[in-house]
């Protein structure tokens, strides 16, 4: 998982540009994408919002005609945080699609207080500093949270 500093394109959150990058991250990780994973993962990302394991439970199991129960939903979404293909956003305990399964980034997350939406950043060279200023500290960081509470654009008129 190289993180390039290079300025490069992700695919857009619910694509299928998306969902084959997934789908080809999980793979490399030696893991097998089966049906309820591809599910759990369009339910991640079509939303643009963070999403709860009940959230995506619910979803899933309309989706599949059978009840998905959320510890089984919870298993796969800890699969996808340590594979790279989600991301957690702590303040709202929830979860959404990594858009670039392939690479690295210390996500930065923009988050709608009014309508929930999450949008991201990504910028390699804010993140290292903080890591730097971290290790000069003697601290050891294991991954940085960086989320921004605000308002959308759309929220704003
Ligand atoms: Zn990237
Ligand atoms: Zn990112
Ligand atoms: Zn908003």
């Amino acid at each position: 998982m190289p993180a390039s500093s290079a300025p490069h394109a992700h695919p857009a959150a619910g694509s299928a540009a998306l969902l084959a990058a997934a789908e080809q991250a999980l793979r490399a990780s030696g893991v097998q994408w089966t049906e309820l994973r591809q599910h759990v993962f369009e339910a991640l990302s079509g939303t643009g919002r963070a999403v709860s394991a009940y959230d995506v439970s619910d979803t899933v199991s309309e989706r599949m005609g059978r009840r998905i129960a959320a510890n089984s939903v919870y298993r796969i979404l800890d699969l996808f945080v340590a594979t790279n293909l989600a991301k957690r956003v702590e303040s709202r305990n929830a979860y959404v699609a990594n858009v670039h399964p392939a690479c690295a980034h210390d996500c930065i997350f923009l988050i709608c207080e009014t309508c929930g939406r999450i949008d991201h950043l990504d910028d390699d060279q804010l993140a290292d500093d903080l890591r730097a200023r971290a290790a000069a500290h003697g601290f050891v960081a294991k991954r940085p949270a960086l989320e921004l509470l605000g308002t959308c654009r759309a929220c704003q008129g």
